[in-house]
């Protein structure tokens, strides 16, 4: 491979030269004409030069200049600089400091088109092939050299034939002097390691690179990210994305692993386009897990952020362009969650965060971005306690409180089954910390199914046929067969309890309702009876409920709760009427105070349940209650 770095126009360098032997074409030649009479500087050695006059010179014209005895003598002692010719693989130049001639091997062909006086020439000459960029190097390791401070080396990109420039390692040192110790030659030589270099870069390329997609490697990120952080002055900000693709997997299952790996180069190139500083980097970390580090100045935080979700976007739309996306395959999405840090973050706390952020852009269906947000943090720590205490015993973790449902008499005719959780610190997680996550898990029919059996225990156990329990089940819950499965199984074990209720909610009607009735017949066939939760908070309309086989409406606590308001309480007439019409019982949830009964209770709803009664208990309370009543 050959390092290729075409110069621009503008920084082309004219080389001419003076002997009339030279083969320059015509218009040059008048060109240099003009330019040798007007601008030529006085000749000078080159050691009079100084730095700024040889860097100075955009358009050093070439000129060996020598006069015809210098030329001979000096062309006749080249033959001795190639002695190397076959032997090493380097370019041998010799500088005469008193004429200022420098000569060189024939290996120095190779580089430079003009037959006849390229072997001898001058500094000037010689500067006019070094990049621009490095002349002020090469100078300097020059006069250092001649200043008697020692051999030098230096490293520099030279231009060649074809405009081609290659990176050449050129060493040399003093290798004569006059009787005042006044250098009078210098000796060097020049090997092109442009190949080498490049070789280097390959190998340093393959251990920071990932192969597939051509973005780095997560050590490189680590290593590069980490010295950033480390460097980075206060008012330097870094951003962190985490980003994967969902369902990645069934695309190998269902395209191939070409395709798959297609997919990943591409989501590779898009997130590069969020990047707009030389300090960004854009790397793999796993399968179809990339991270992004963005820098930006503090200052500019909010618009740089801004500017990164409205790009990944389009990177989010782009990516489901892609082509995989037809009826016919899984839903894919790239996901992207961002931590925008603190400077005093340490790196791993970054990427932890932004990998929560991701876990909602998941959950959300997010099309861009998501930024981190303080309470996703805390659902995440629930997230992973969760997962710990399912692996484990439920009955260890979760406690089946239950809240007595009382009838007109105010006797005990049931209760609501009503899930705990006691987390690692002991404290009793109410369920609206803890159900949407348990759901988003996919684990909450596997807690149903636990609380099922523990109220089958508990009845048998107390011989509670006589009461009924309720409990609380998602729509989900119709749809997942080992879920049903294990149910039904469970019921058939246990034709003797007959009191068993699923309470529902209206968001059943966003599903597939034909689906879901047919569940509930199978259910129904098992003896499992359906009440109609939070009653009155939803929006379906009341025929579509009906199509589902309920028995009992439950009244929602907030009209219960708000019965002052002539409104509700028109609310609360309504549905007892409807109930009554259509043979359905009633019950009123969260009844609070005696007025609530009274009035409710007139109106004639058959069961209560609220904290005028009991709040929901344990199940050892909820016995001491049962037997209280069997008392008096
Ligand atoms: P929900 O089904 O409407 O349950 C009634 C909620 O109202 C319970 O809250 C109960 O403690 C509370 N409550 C009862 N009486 C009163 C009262 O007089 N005043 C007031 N202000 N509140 C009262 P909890 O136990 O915190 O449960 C909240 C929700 O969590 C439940 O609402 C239910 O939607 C859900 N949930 C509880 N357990 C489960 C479960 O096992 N599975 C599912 N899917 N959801 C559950
Ligand atoms: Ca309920
Ligand atoms: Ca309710």
């Amino acid at each position: 491979m050959m390092l290729c770095i075409t110069q621009s126009v503008q920084d082309e360098i004219v080389f001419a030269i003076s002997k009339p032997n030279c083969r320059l074409r015509e218009g040059k030649m008048m060109e240099y004409q003009k330019k040798k009479n007007k601008l030529r500087p006085p000749r000078r050695r080159a050691m009079d030069l100084t730095l700024d006059d040889l860097n100075n010179q955009r358009h050093v014209t070439l000129t060996t200049e020598f006069d015809s005895d210098t030329l001979a003598k000096e062309s006749s002692s080249i033959q001795h600089l190639d002695f190397s010719k076959n032997a090493i693989n380097e370019w041998v130049w010799d500088w005469n400091l008193q004429n200022g001639a420098i000569k060189h091997n024939k290996k120095w062909l190779e580089i430079i088109d003009d037959k006849d006086h390229r072997l001898i020439h001058t500094i000037e000459t010689y500067l006019n092939i070094i990049h621009p960029d490095d002349r002020n190097t090469v100078i300097s390791a020059i006069e250092r050299c001649i200043a008697d401070e020692g051999p030098f080396h230096c490293q520099y990109r030279m231009k060649t034939r074809g405009n081609q420039f290659i990176l050449v390692r050129d060493s040399g040192d003093v290798v004569e002097r006059d009787s005042d110790g006044k250098p009078l030659r210098v000796v060097g030589a020049i090997l092109n390691i442009t190949e080498q270099i490049e070789q280097e870069r390959t190998l340093r390329m393959l251990a920071f690179q990932d192969s597939l997609t051509g973005v780095f490697n997560r050590g490189y990120f680590y290593e590069q990210v980490q010295q950033r952080l480390e460097q980075s002055e206060s008012n330097l900000y870094c951003a962190i994305i985490s980003a994967d693709v969902d369902n990645f997997k069934l695309i190998n299952d269902r395209f191939g692993h070409q395709s798959g790996d297609n997919l990943l180069c591409f989501v590779g190139q898009q997130l590069l386009t969020l990047t707009q500083r030389a300090e960004d980097i854009v790397a793999r970390f796993g399968a179809d897990e990339f991270v992004v580090a963005l820098f930006f100045d503090r200052d500019k935080q909010s618009e740089h952020l801004t500017s990164t979700i409205a790009m990944s976007e389009t990177i989010v739309a782009n990516i489901q362009d892609y082509g995989l996306n037809t009826h016919a395959s899984p839903d894919f999405h790239l996901r992207l969650g961002l931590y925008h840090g603190k400077i005093e973050d340490s790196l791993e706390f970054r990427l932890h965060l932004a990998d929560i952020a991701l876990s909602h852009a998941k959950r959300l269906n997010a099309p861009n971005c998501v930024c981190y947000q303080e309470w996703m943090g805390e659902r995440f720590a629930i997230r992973r306690e969760l997962m710990r205490c399912l692996e484990q015993d439920l009955s260890e973790h979760f406690i089946a409180y239950i809240q007595p449902i009382v009838d007109q008499k105010q006797n005990i005719v049931g209760g609501e089954i009503l899930l705990r959780w006691r987390n690692q610190a002991g404290e009793l997680v109410p369920p609206i910390k803890f159900i949407d996550e348990l759901e988003t898990m996919r684990k909450l029919p596997m807690v149903t199914y636990w609380l099922f059996q523990r109220v089958i225990s508990m009845i048998n156990q107390y011989q509670w046929h006589h009461l009924s329990f309720s409990i609380n089940i998602s729509p989900s819950h119709f749809s997942n067969t080992t879920f049903m499965a294990q149910l039904m199984s469970l019921l058939a074990q246990y034709p003797e309890v007959k009191n068993l209720k699923m309470e529902i909610t209206e968001t059943v009607m966003f599903e597939d309702v034909a689906a879901i009735r047919a569940s509930m017949d199978d259910l129904i066939d098992h003896k499992i009876q359906f009440s109609l939760d939070d009653f009155g908070t939803g929006f379906s309309s009341i025929d579509h409920l009906l199509q589902l086989p309920i028995t009992e409406l439950k009244i929602d606590k907030s009209f219960v709760g708000n019965i002052e308001h002539e409104q509700n309480r028109s609310v609360i007439e309504l549905i007892l009427a409807m109930a009554h019409n259509m043979k359905l019982s009633c019950v009123a949830e969260g009844i609070e105070q005696a007025e609530q009964l009274d009035y409710i209770r007139a109106l004639g709803c058959e069961k209560f349940q609220g904290y005028y009664f009991s709040r929901p208990v344990p199940e050892d309370e909820f016995v001491a209650l049962i037997n209280n009543q069997l008392l008096s």
